[in-house]
């Protein structure tokens, strides 16, 4: 924070400095913006701006636009943990924040192992079961719960 208050103390001081500048010796200062602005040996007072700098303002608009979406795009994709760059793709807090690996509070900053992620599939879905009132068999394989068979319809006959 007190970084961000020299860099901000900084930006006032070289504002006044070059304001001050300006003031103390207009002429050559005005003559520059002229000539930068396009609006010096015209024939016109307005011509040279909106035919040289004024002519550029909606391309301005343009970027600023296309700015805006990239800025907005990254704000919905990356990691929700500040100053972090990441793609987020874990939600967590119930889908209200999308973290990456690193910040998600259930992998500790590492990349979630295979058995982290089965250990967290098993609570899910033991979560589930608790919210719903059923009973979920947690040695059983996920695959095999779609759809129970009764222990007698397909095997041989004894
Ligand atoms: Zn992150």
């Amino acid at each position: 924070m007190r970084w961000r208050l020299a860099l901000l103390i900084v930006g006032l001081v070289a504002v006044v400095a070059l304001v001050v500048g300006w003031v103390l010796d207009v002429h050559p200062v005005n003559h520059w913006l002229g000539v930068h602005l396009g609006i010096v040996n015209e024939p016109g007072p307005y011509y040279g701006f909106w035919s040289g700098f004024g002519s550029d303002l909606a391309e301005f608009g343009i970027i600023g636009v296309i700015g805006t979406a990239v800025y907005q795009l990254v704000k919905k994709f990356n990691c929700h943990e500040p100053k972090c760059l990441r793609v987020g793709t874990h939600p967590a807090a119930g889908g209200q924040f999308v973290l990456c690996y690193r910040h998600h509070p259930d992998y500790q900053g590492r990349k979630p192992t295979h058995d982290l992620i089965e250990r967290l599939h098993r609570e899910h879905l033991q979560h589930n079961a608790a919210l719903h009132g059923a009973s979920v068999d947690l040695q059983r394989p996920v695959t095999a719960s779609a759809a129970p068979v009764a222990p007698d319809a397909a095997g041989p006959v004894a």
